[in-house]
């Protein structure tokens, strides 16, 4: 359990551990203003759901809490969950199990594994960047081109030839000169 102010929770709902709660370092206000979240809709106080509400739509991690709930249905029988009130997540379950059948909590689990293992893959074999192959693809072309092409020549690794070093005294020559008529 990752926030407090549910008193009614017990504590021996089962916890399904695919589907953690979001961590974050971010104050919640679940945790700072638990009395807004904490009740049941039968003992009224409207006031606090509609704030329990707004504060739970700028959440950072809304959407894991939504799904925390919906998956411990025990855990979360009384209280304002992600914006939505026990009858509104039951709606919402009501409606998972028709996209997805009984085993809807199944399903929504399996996705989010293979979502992990996707980002997780990306994160080792990143794909090459559009930028890149680009490149690539243009280098081999210009080869196949002007195959007799010789290789560009690069300062900072090769010899200068007396060429270059006459083209380059020409040129500062030059520059002296635009320099002294200015
Ligand atoms: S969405 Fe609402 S109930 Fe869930 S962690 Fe955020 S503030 Fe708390």
């Amino acid at each position: 359990m990752s926030r407090t102010g549910s008193p009614n929770t017990p504590t021996t709902a089962p916890v399904e551990e695919r589907i953690p709660f979001p961590h974050t370092d971010a104050p919640l206000p679940c945790r700072t203003n638990p009395q807004w979240f904490s009740h049941d809709k039968s003992a009224g106080a409207e006031e606090d759901i509609t704030r329990a509400k707004q504060a739970c739509r700028a959440c950072p991690i809304a959407k894991g809490c939504l799904k925390w709930a919906l998956f411990h249905p025990e855990a979360t029988r009384v209280g304002v969950w992600a914006a939505t009130t026990p009858r509104e997540r039951g709606e919402l379950c009501r409606r998972l199990k028709e996209r997805l059948g009984e085993n809807w909590a199944e399903a929504v689990a399996r996705r989010d594994e293979a979502a992990r293992q996707r980002r997780r893959q990306a994160r080792w074999n990143p794909p090459p960047s559009r930028d890149t192959a680009r490149q690539r693809a243009l280098s081999r072309l210009e080869l196949e081109l002007i195959p007799s092409r010789p290789a560009p020549y690069e300062p900072w690794r090769e010899p200068i030839t007396p060429a270059r070093a006459a083209a380059n005294r020409a040129a500062l020559a030059r520059a002296l000169n635009t320099k002294n008529a200015a």
